[in-house]
């Protein structure tokens, strides 16, 4: 028998060796239009209150409270956007717009559905009036000085708009890493080709690609690469001098062409080279000039389901998040899971959650490593451990929540 001479780790320890070898990428400034997605690596103050002066939170009339409702005279206008100078005397009423500033002397506004204007003069229905009635306050929404966004916070549309409101143009954040991917295989042809006989078109390339993406880090798209070793060299030194991470696929099994393992052997230093899991045995995980370098199984499942474990927390970790895996809780198996004793599985399925609030886990169907349709509608994995065979209804097993359900 032929043996891999990479001993086969567990999980576990896969992924601490991938924690203790990736690093956090440094902070840098950056225009806050470009860091959707991005870890603050600063506190934001507000240097300015906000409503940053006293603004009407309604259409209608500036009075003074005491006067109560009843006729008033009108003596001008404020809308928003600049300062009128009137003031508000007993027995006067100024218009106001929503977001206007509240003209001297008054202390309360009147919506204008419970007024009736004629002739110059307001007839006030309210009653009381209740002081300071719609008036947003200075610091009614941001305390000046107040932090109002922290370290560690991950930037989504409201903290753009948060981070606008207070003027904080430039913001320190911790940088996209660079991911450079490329599919290896004599057989692999891009996918507006026709295959000629023995060959297949490039999927992972795509899968691999837009799973970057979605995690918030910026692709390098390194083609498609022979099973030779000098393009495959090359390429790979490429890859490693422009980019933070690198993804190879295929390669890394048993044949006599699966050239990516050796190189990276021969460059640097594999962690490991096989992990205890169904799909994606053969993921491989090195360190080249203090590049982490992943080598991703060529079947199409194995790939994307290996980006899931390993990688996108190595990701997210050099993007400064904290929480880095996707997030595990407890489902309920909802019919027979056939499964192999020895082998720790990530079970493709639909996770549901029913009336009484129970994660609930159906299987996309037949498990094969190369059939991607066992990925279409799975919003998560089931983990089959090692140790037990089939797994019967109404099991409860841990599942990997690619969604929120
Ligand atoms: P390998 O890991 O190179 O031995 O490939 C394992 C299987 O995955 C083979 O059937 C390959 O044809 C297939 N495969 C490898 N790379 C890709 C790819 N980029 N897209 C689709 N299938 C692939
Ligand atoms: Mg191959």
């Amino acid at each position: 028998m032929t043996e891999s001479p990479y001993p086969m780790i567990p999980i576990k320890e896969a992924l601490s060796l991938i924690e203790r070898h990736v690093q956090r990428l440094p902070a840098i400034s950056l225009p806050f239009e470009q860091t959707l997605g991005l870890v603050l690596a600063e506190d934001i103050v507000a240097v300015e209150p906000m409503p940053p002066f006293p603004a009407s939170a309604v259409d209608g009339y500036a009075v003074v409270t005491e006067d109560g409702s009843g006729w008033h005279e009108i003596v001008g206008d404020q809308m928003a956007g600049y300062i009128a100078d009137l003031e508000v005397t007993s027995g006067t009423a100024v218009r106001v717009t929503t977001g206007a500033p509240i003209p001297l002397g008054a202390d309360a506004m009147i919506m204008i559905e419970e007024t009736a204007e004629q002739d110059g003069r307001v007839n006030i229905k309210t009653d009381p009036i209740e002081a300071g009635a719609y008036i947003r306050p200075i610091g009614l929404d941001i305390e000046q000085g107040q932090i109002v966004l922290y370290t560690g916070t991950q930037l989504g549309p409201a903290e753009l708009g948060l981070l606008a409101t207070v003027g904080c143009t430039e913001v320190k954040v911790y940088r996209r890493p660079v991911v450079a991917i490329m599919s290896t295989g004599d057989e692999i042809v891009e996918p507006h080709e026709t295959p000629q006989r023995g060959q297949i078109r490039d999927s992972n390339r795509f899968t691999l690609m837009n799973l970057v993406k979605q995690t918030g880090a910026t692709v390098l798209d390194m083609g498609i690469i022979r099973d030779k070793q000098y393009q495959l060299e090359q390429t790979i030194e490429a890859g490693i001098s422009q980019a933070d991470l690198l993804l190879t696929s295929g390669g890394v099994s048993m044949g006599q062409l699966d050239l990516v393992k050796p190189y990276f052997a021969q460059r640097g230093t594999i962690h490991f080279g096989r992990v205890n899991t169904k799909p994606g045995k053969p993921v491989t995980f090195a360190t080249v000039d203090g590049v982490a370098c992943f080598g991703m199984p060529g079947f199409p499942v194995s790939a994307l389901v290996s980006f899931e474990i390993f990688v996108y927390p190595a990701l997210r970790a050099m993007m400064g998040h904290t929480d880095c895996h996707h997030p595990r809780q407890k489902a309920m198996l909802q019919h027979t899971f056939r499964h192999a004793l020895h082998r720790t599985e990530f079970h493709r399925v639909t996770l549901y959650r029913n009336q009484q609030g129970q994660l609930t886990a159906t299987s996309t169907g037949f498990q094969g490593s190369g059939r991607l349709l066992s990925m279409v509608g799975a919003n998560g994995f089931v983990i089959l451990p090692h140790g037990q065979a089939d797994y019967e209804a109404g099991a409860i097993v841990e599942a990997v929540l690619l969604e929120t359900v």
